[in-house]
């Protein structure tokens, strides 16, 4: 079984980072860490095909770190990434795992952020460097980053970047790294170009690919909701209640520390709820299961490892609460319910940068999986109240009712009320502490994925994109600087609104540009959302942007620095054409998924 066989400590990792592992609660290591971990540390070069959920961060992070040399304070690793929220994360991933390595320091470098700062932070010194291609380039050039004792060097989400029109300063980079050094490529899917780069680049590669067998997933309902606007453990407590069918739960997370985590909330809101992790011995682990089996408890938060063979046929429902690392793991975790013959219900909860992972288990086990909408404020209530109903319809067959029928014309006749008034204060009285309605707002419904859509460069989220940015002080299309952004899948595209300004680059078709290249730089350096980015006119020798009016000053110098293949675009307000090129309408997403997005 592929169900990661090893545990963290049999693949070669310093006690230092095994305690780490420990202290932050991963069990054992996800199948794409157990195969690169010990090939990395080995010193080989290696390409990695694996996607956003697989755990890859770690798989590389990891290795890479046992070889920093903390006295040294020089850049020893460098991993390239095609988004700065992507850079933040693995910065923020290593930051993690270093928390027993005392004067370990990672840097994210990325476009749109202040050089001042950057600058700063570089002098003061670092062991690794994580960046966009673009920024990194930059201060390469300018001699504000050395490579000269680079040990490792990792390339992020490959085909992203390829995707986003950054390869050639990928391998501008790739240039001038020196010579010996070890690099490891991960990459979702391997197209020609990147093969080439791994050709050209990295010496006798170990390839890892985590197969995705496929598996047959019949007796199953299976459903997924993606998270947004709504935190997972309101939306999991929503969705519990009102399922039609619901007996019991296994819910899968990551982490040990998750597992206790969630079992204590779960219990807070009133559900019998246990954790099941490696942590707990034979015995304990034997009395969560007999309890589940009895009624004693509802629903077990579990870890892949700690669930393994669970057999209880009263298990109705699987909640993928974390998205399992790959589709093994996944069939392996809803095969918990629709067991003995019954019907089992399977609830994936999918983060928007997860998605191609959902559409990797959906091809994997042939079966679609449909979005779920997230249950109303009323449709809860509605599910109290048929609830409550039906309790008080049972007690109303029950024996010994005269009695109290008896004191509640007591009641009636001393009150002055009528028999409905006084059940209705005992109806009350009866829901003290579990009321039927719920408080607060609907969550506004999440946007839905495009079947075939793909993270797109500038897409950065958390944020309600129907609203016009100026409501948030900010200018229309903007990052504000002060937040950190996220990646998101991008809602549909609402055309630019407000004035555009056009603006001239020196970089045209002689150069090599495409559109792509052009969007793919603009989101990034200046974080301005794609769909902000207007006509886009290719000339021989320059081009013209439309831009929305009123780019903050950090933005436009931001993009005076931007390079595209290479060339300072050098942006300006357009004076009118120059050259007599046709122009190419660049009209928002539509014609940036087909013109620039083809694979
Ligand atoms: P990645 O695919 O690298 O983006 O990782 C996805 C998530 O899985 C991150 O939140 C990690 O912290 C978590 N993760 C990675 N490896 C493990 C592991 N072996 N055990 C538990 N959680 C993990």
């Amino acid at each position: 079984m592929s169900l990661t066989p090893d545990s963290f400590a049999d693949l070669g990792l310093s006690e230092t980072l095994l305690k780490t592992l420990i202290e932050i609660g991963y069990e054992t290591p996800s199948p794409i860490q157990a195969q690169c971990i010990p090939v990395l540390l080995e010193g080989h070069d290696l390409i990695g095909m694996a996607q956003t959920g697989t755990g890859k961060t770690a798989a590389f992070a990891l290795p890479l770190m046992e070889q920093i040399d903390v006295k040294l304070m020089k850049p020893q690793a460098l991993i390239l990434t095609p988004t700065r929220e992507l850079a933040i994360q693995v910065a923020e991933a290593l930051q993690t795992y270093a928390k027993n390595l005392p004067g370990f320091h990672v840097l994210p470098i990325y476009g749109g952020q202040s050089y001042t700062i950057q600058l700063k932070q570089l002098s003061r010194g670092a062991h690794v460097i994580v960046g966009t291609p673009g920024r990194v380039m930059d201060h390469l050039e300018r001699k504000t980053l050395n490579l000269d004792n680079l040990k490792t060097m990792v390339l992020d989400e490959a085909d992203e970047m390829l995707r986003m029109g950054f390869i050639d300063d990928v391998e501008w980079i790739l240039e001038r790294t020196p010579e010996q050094h070890q690099t490891a490529l991960f990459s979702a899917t391997m197209p020609e170009q990147i093969r080439r780069v791994a050709q050209k680049y990295l010496v006798n590669p170990r390839e890892i690919k985590i197969k995705s067998a496929t598996a047959t997933v019949a007796a199953i309902r299976q459903v997924y909701w993606q998270v947004s606007g709504m935190h997972k453990l309101d939306a999991l407590t929503r969705i519990l209640e009102v399922e039609e069918d619901f007996d019991a739960a296994i819910i899968f997370v990551r982490t040990k520390t998750a597992t206790v985590e969630l079992a204590d909330k779960l219990n807070a809101r009133g559900y019998a709820a246990a954790a099941l992790n490696g942590d707990l011995n034979q015995q304990m682990r034997e009395r969560v299961i007999e309890q589940l089996k009895s009624g004693a408890l509802d629903i077990v938060i579990a870890t892949d490892v700690a669930a393994r063979g669970i057999d209880v046929p009263r298990v109705s429902h699987v909640v993928n609460y974390d998205i399992p690392y790959d589709t093994e793991a996944y069939v392996h975790r809803i095969g918990r319910t629709g067991r003995a013959g019954r019907t089992g219900n399977a609830i994936l909860f999918v983060a928007p940068r997860e998605i191609r992972m959902l559409r990797t288990i959906e091809r994997a086990t042939r079966s679609p999986i449909a979005p779920l909408t997230l249950p109303s404020r009323a449709d809860v209530t509605n599910k109290r109240v048929a609830d409550f109903k039906g309790k008080v319809a049972e007690v109303l067959n029950a024996e010994g009712l005269d009695f109290f029928a008896n004191i509640v014309s007591q009641i009636a006749e001393e009150q002055n009320v009528g028999a409905e008034e006084v059940a209705a204060a005992l109806a009350m009285m009866a829901q003290e502490g579990k009321p039927l309605q719920i408080a607060g707002e609907d969550p506004r419904p999440a946007p839905s994925f495009d079947r075939d859509s793909r993270p797109r460069p500038g897409s950065f989220g958390e944020r309600d994109d129907r609203k016009p940015r100026f409501d948030r002080g900010d200018k229309p299309g903007f990052e504000n600087r002060g937040e950190r952004p996220r990646r998101e899948e991008r809602p549909a595209r609402s055309a630019p609104s407000g004035d555009m300004v056009r603006y001239r680059i020196d970089v045209g078709r002689d150069h090599g540009a495409q559109v792509k290249d052009i969007v793919g730089a603009i989101a990034n350096e200046a974080g301005i959302e794609s769909r902000f980015i207007g006509r886009i006119a290719l000339y021989d020798e320059s081009s013209t942007v439309e831009l929305p009016a009123g780019m903050p000053g950090e933005a436009s110098n931001a993009l005076k620095r931007t390079r595209v293949r290479g060339v300072p675009i050098n942006l300006r307000p357009d004076e009118g054409r120059q050259d007599g090129g046709t122009e190419r309408k660049f009209d928002g997403e539509r014609s940036f998924k087909k013109k620039s997005f083809d694979r």
